[in-house]
């Protein structure tokens, strides 16, 4: 059984202001064909709206990676995102051309646009997914944190669409050879859409947004509560800066005003999946372990032997992270 005309999953492609497509996309797509096995080889399908000189570009990325059509939306206006074009337009091709699921990537303008789209569709949406699948009954088995973490909730919906939004880096873009002839289908701009009602006069990239790295970083250094105070975290940069690697914190460590929130890793900040994850004066708590669970080798140095991140970590290194990394240092 499916929840309708099985027509597919469609997957919306985020066009970054640097113009190229976002990473989170490709995630989306391998998981989408994983998905449309077990329904049978449904189309695996994407949205994207893009300035008329930019299609050309976005036709060869799309090239060999899965994606059966590409609906497009070309003007100049696609400068800039805006919540109401976009999903207004959204809302009419789902009504045309009627996918099963609709899969959005949870980036800051995922956030804005999911819930959108959702609602106008009368959709419900499950948020911040951390896994996808399909059930015995062909329906979408959408797995994400709740009770602040503490459980795993897997929810199905009886909508059409079911829609899901997953954070960059949960998913791993797998990349098969498999060749698909990628369609593109020019849609209708319906102008009236484009009068807006935000005006986006000018766009400030913040010192946070430019310098975060975590995204792409092999090794990850972070910080939580264990290291006290401001020296602690210059400890942990130079620690950092010795091997390579990129500094991250916990949510506690955010809250004391020792790292920006930019950096904070877990349910609530980013999901992480470097080479080397070193938990410093970490104490391994569920709400921070989720966004870590796909790094390859897990170091922690923490001074109480108990600490549940020992549970999780590959190398645990009992003892004062004040003593072991000065000393490190030294070498
Ligand atoms: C809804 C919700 C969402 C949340 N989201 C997040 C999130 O996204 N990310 C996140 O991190 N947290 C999140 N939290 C908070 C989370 O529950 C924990 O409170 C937090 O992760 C604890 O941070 P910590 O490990 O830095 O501090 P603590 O739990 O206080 O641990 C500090 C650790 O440092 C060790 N230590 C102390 N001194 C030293 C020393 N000198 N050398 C070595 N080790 C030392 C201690 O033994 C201890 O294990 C969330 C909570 C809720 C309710």
């Amino acid at each position: 059984m499916t929840n309708g005309e099985n027509s597919g999953i469609l997957i919306y492609a985020q066009i970054t202001r640097e113009n190229y497509i976002h990473t989170v996309f490709f995630e989306l797509v391998d998981k989408a064909k994983e998905l449309s096995e077990k329904l049978g080889g449904v189309e695996v399908n994407a949205v994207i709206f893009t300035t008329p000189n930019l299609i050309d570009n976005y036709k060869e990325a799309f090239r060999n990676r899965g994606v059966n059509k590409v609906f497009y939306f070309e003007d100049e206006e696609f400068k800039t995102y805006s919540t109401d074009f976009y999903a207004k337009s959204i809302v009419d091709l789902v009504g045309v051309i009627k996918p099963e699921i609709l899969l959005i990537g949870a980036t800051n303008q995922g956030r804005d646009l999911a819930p959108r789209v959702a609602s106008a569709l009368h959709a419900g949406l499950t948020a911040d997914c951390t896994g996808l699948d399909i059930n015995e009954k062909g329906l979408l088995a959408a797995t994400r944190p709740t009770f602040g973490g503490q459980l795993m909730a897997t929810i199905l919906s009886k909508a059409n669409p079911q829609m899901a939004t997953v954070r960059p880096n949960v998913f791993k873009v797998t990349r098969d050879d498999s060749y698909v002839d990628t369609e593109f289908v020019s849609c209708p701009v319906n102008i009236s859409y484009l009068k807006k009602k935000v005006e986006l006069l000018e766009f400030k990239k913040t010192v946070e947004n430019v310098i975060n790295e975590l995204d792409s970083a092999e090794i990850i250094v972070a910080g939580g509560r264990g290291l006290k105070n401001k020296e602690g975290f210059e400890l942990l940069q130079k620690f950092a800066d010795k091997i390579g690697g990129t500094v991250a914190a916990s949510r506690v460590a955010v809250e004391m005003g020792l790292a920006p929130v930019s950096i904070q890793v877990g349910q609530t900040g980013k999901t992480v999946s470097p080479k080397v994850y070193i938990a410093c004066g970490i104490s391994g708590a569920i709400q921070h372990t989720i966004g870590i669970t796909d790094s390859k080798h897990i170091i922690a140095i923490n001074n109480d032997p108990e600490a549940p991140i020992f549970e999780i970590a590959d190398t645990g290194i009992v003892g004062d992270f004040f003593e072991i990394v000065p000393k490190y240092l030294e070498l």
